[in-house]
């Protein structure tokens, strides 16, 4: 099956008791059985939920995998990766990471003594460097927020392979539309199904996708031991999104590009990060690895001057500024002081996150209406 029937048809049935084309929404917490341990396949709805199933069979699909888990959040969903591991267990993760993961690990893990480190993922060959015999896991995240780098999955693979340890790839930004993670090699795909999965930013949710079956029973396990699980209409607005996945993403790539190439040419722009770029550093991995190059970008204003960065975000209309990104609706954020606030100014300029940078997550609407605001907005500062 092809990725664009797969988004409609991938792991499902029509609802065996009605013939309902999309699973309805059970909302219910219980079954009933017949005799004690006599049910029907359910038995509790931390433990399975119909409308929930169908979701993770279609997650499960679209990445290429086998199975598909379905959490309350992107984050819990790495929450139930890392409990996979024991204290004194090494993760290698890039540095240029989602904030909320960094904080996940950096302060909740740590503390309960899984060890952290966090390297530059461009240069894969650094990976090795950084193995010990306690190492478990690698952590990669690609393309990165909100500066756009690229890693080598195929790379981390077989590093990843050759070492005995898993490679997880957070695929929020790419999507399985762009990027498959689990055919370049990748042992789990984690998602935020909060952006672009769900695509209509009305639920939080997190996925995983993988072709083991020993780590997924170990996966399902967590997950109805440690609960964080989400509800049947979540899972139903999730099913709904990704069935137009391979439109949306289409009109975000194109959108993307238009945008970038706007931005690029204006006299007031001092840098484009988009990975579809040719110069981009790492423009042929995503070549390799992607289909296209998505709808996420960021860009910096000559000057770097942090009003001219506020001045324009406060002018646009058609974006709006808000956290979060992957929505039919165009998003503008500003990483200085919204998501790497918290990181001291040093230490974020290093890694490019400038006072005037800004991110846009571009939505679907009309390219012309998206550049003319980001024109007017300009014109201002
Ligand atoms: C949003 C996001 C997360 C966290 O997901 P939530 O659904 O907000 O918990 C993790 N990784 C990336 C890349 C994200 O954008």
């Amino acid at each position: 099956m092809e990725f664009n029937t797969k988004v409609i048809h991938g792991g499902q049935q029509h609802d065996p008791s009605t013939g309902a084309v999309m699973p309805p929404i059970y909302q219910t917490s219980t079954y009933a059985q017949s005799s004690p341990g006599q049910h029907k396949g359910f038995e509790y709805s931390r433990t399975g939920n119909p409308t929930r199933q169908a979701l993770e069979k279609s997650i499960a699909s679209i990445e290429g995998g086998t199975y598909g888990l379905a959490f309350a959040s992107g984050l819990s969903s790495i929450d139930a990766i890392l409990k996979l591991l024991s204290p004194g267990d090494e993760v290698i993760s890039t540095n240029d990471l989602y904030g909320g993961t960094f904080r996940l690990f950096n302060t909740i893990f740590k503390k309960f003594g899984i060890v952290f480190k966090f390297i530059g993922m461009e240069e894969t060959d650094r990976i090795a460097d950084h193995i010990t015999d306690k190492t478990k896991l690698i952590w990669t995240e690609t393309p990165t927020n909100p500066m756009m780098n690229v890693i080598d999955i195929r790379r981390c693979a077989e590093i990843s392979r050759e070492n005995d340890l898993l490679l997880v790839v957070d695929n929020t930004f790419a999507t399985p539309y762009l990027q498959r993670p689990l055919e370049l090699g990748a042992d789990i795909v984690m998602h935020s199904a909060t952006k672009y999965l769900g695509g209509h930013s009305d639920v939080v949710m997190g996925a995983l996708a993988l072709n083991d079956k020993d780590l997924a029973e170990k996966l399902y396990f967590i997950q109805n031991a440690s609960g964080a699980v989400c509800g049947p209409m979540d899972s139903f607005l999730v099913l709904r999104g990704i069935k137009t996945l391979h439109l949306r993403m289409q009109r975000h790539c194109e959108n993307g590009r238009a945008v970038a190439h706007f931005l690029r040419s204006h006299p007031k722009i001092e840098n484009v990060y988009w990975p579809g770029f040719e110069d981009h550093p790492n423009h042929e991995i995503a070549r390799n690895q992607m289909k296209d190059f998505g709808g996420m970008l960021s860009f910096k204003i000559k000057g770097n001057k942090y009003q001219d960065a506020i001045k324009v975000l406060e002018t646009l209309k058609v974006f709006t500024l808000a956290e979060s990104l992957g929505g039919v609706e165009s998003l503008s954020g500003h990483p200085a002081s919204m998501t790497h606030a918290s990181i001291p100014k040093e230490e974020r300029e290093k890694t490019g996150v400038s006072d005037s940078l800004i991110r846009l997550s571009v939505g679907v609407e009309d390219e012309k209406d998206l550049i003319e605001d980001l024109r007017r907005a300009l014109d201002l500062i």
